[in-house]
Order: C-alpha cells, then structure tokens, then sequence
C-alpha cells in the first residue's frame, strides 16, 4: 500500500517514515508523486478540520491514501490561543520570533502557576476510494516560560514551551528526545493501528 505524506517538511517526512516501518506501506514524497505544494485555504476552526482539508486535497489530487496534519499551542491563560491560528499569530510576513515575543508579551502579567499550556497535533489519514477520514490526535502538556531560551533545538514555540516533567524549555531537549514526547509522536503513535489495518486492507 503507498501512502503519501502531504508536508514540504523533511523532518516531518522523516518522523512519519520511523512510525509506518515495519508494516507493509510505501511511504511517498510529494516529491515521489509530482506534486508540489498545493494552495488549501485553512479555513476551518479546529485542528481537525484544517488536518482533514489537507489531507483530503492532497488524496484527491493524488487518487492516493494521503497523511497530513495540523498542529498549534494553546494557552490557557489566553482561552486558548493561539490555537489553529499560531503560525499566523503576529500577522503575515512575521517570523517565529515576532509570535514568541507577542505571546510573552501577552502573558507579561501571569504568574506562574497560571502559565499552563498545550502543544496539539492532529493526523487525518484520507482514504480518496471511500473518502473516509482517520483522525488521531496528540496533546503536549507544559507551561509557557517567562523569557525565551537561547537553546539551538528546535523551531516555531520550542524556546518558551517548557514541558510538564522538565525545568527547561523544548529548545534544550534533543531531537530524538522530543520526537518521542511530542504532540505529534503520540498522536502518530495512535494512528499506527490505523494503518496496520489499512496495510492488511481489513
Ligand atoms: P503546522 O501544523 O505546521 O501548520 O504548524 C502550526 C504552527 O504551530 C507552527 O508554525 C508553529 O508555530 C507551531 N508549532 C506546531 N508544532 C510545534 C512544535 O513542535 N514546536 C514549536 N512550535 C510548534
């Protein structure tokens, strides 16, 4: 069976590729299938909707079983945001560090024990033949630090996310260490069974 990772991501591509070895899929590139980045609107209101959108372009344009996903964090303190609007959280053009800088201002007078805080991803596997979605999701708790660190690892939220368990910030953890913690390995860890059946094809 091929399914085909909708991400321009190489790490990503990389995380997906170690969770499906072992089972009886041919994972795809963009790339692999001629495609580049498509132009899907993500419109919906949920991580789940905005993962589905993708997903369900990515295997329409394809006519293949197609993985994409959608993540963010969300702030207690901030009911919530930035939630599916993270990547656009300080405007268009803005960089990771322009968001990281407006989340600490917006948090300027929070204490710590009110500083509680998630990373979100959710996979939408989307089957082109039934169009039938499969959903996983996975959640990263942690709590929002009051100055960023000037760890090396890491992108987007990392230096002020600091994970339930650790007194440091995801831009201090290694790679290989996040990448089993994280939102996205554990809601990849639950889609696992998934395609275990959709490889045996039951
Ligand atoms: P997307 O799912 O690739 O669209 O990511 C949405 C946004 O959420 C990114 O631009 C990052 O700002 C943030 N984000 C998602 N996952 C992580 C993470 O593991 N670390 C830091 N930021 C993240």
């Amino acid at each position: 069976m091929d399914l085909l990772i909708a991400t321009q991501n190489r790490g990503k591509l990389r995380e997906y590729r170690a969770i499906v070895a072992n089972l009886d899929i041919d994972v795809l590139s963009l790339e692999d299938v001629g495609l580049g980045k498509l132009d899907v609107e993500e419109t919906g209101e949920t991580f789940e909707a905005n993962a589905e959108l993708k997903a369900a372009a990515y295997a329409q344009a394809s006519g293949r079983l197609a993985l994409a996903d959608d993540s963010g964090l969300c702030v207690d303190a901030l009911d919530g945001a930035p939630g599916v609007y993270s990547a656009r959280y300080a405007g268009e053009g803005a960089t990771d560090a322009d968001r990281r800088a407006k989340l600490l201002g917006a948090l300027k007078d929070v204490p710590d024990e009110q500083r509680t805080a998630y990373f979100m991803c959710v996979i939408v596997v989307f089957n082109p033949e039934k169009q039938t979605p499969y959903v996983s999701l996975g959640k990263f708790t942690g709590r929002i630090a009051h100055e960023e660190s000037d760890g090396q690892y890491g992108f987007g939220y990392d230096p002020i996310f600091i994970p339930d368990g650790y007194d440091v910030t995801l831009a201090d953890i290694e790679p290989d260490e996040k990448n089993r913690i994280s939102h996205r390995a554990l809601a990849a860890q639950q889609m696992r069974p998934v395609l275990e059946r959709l490889a045996k094809g039951v």
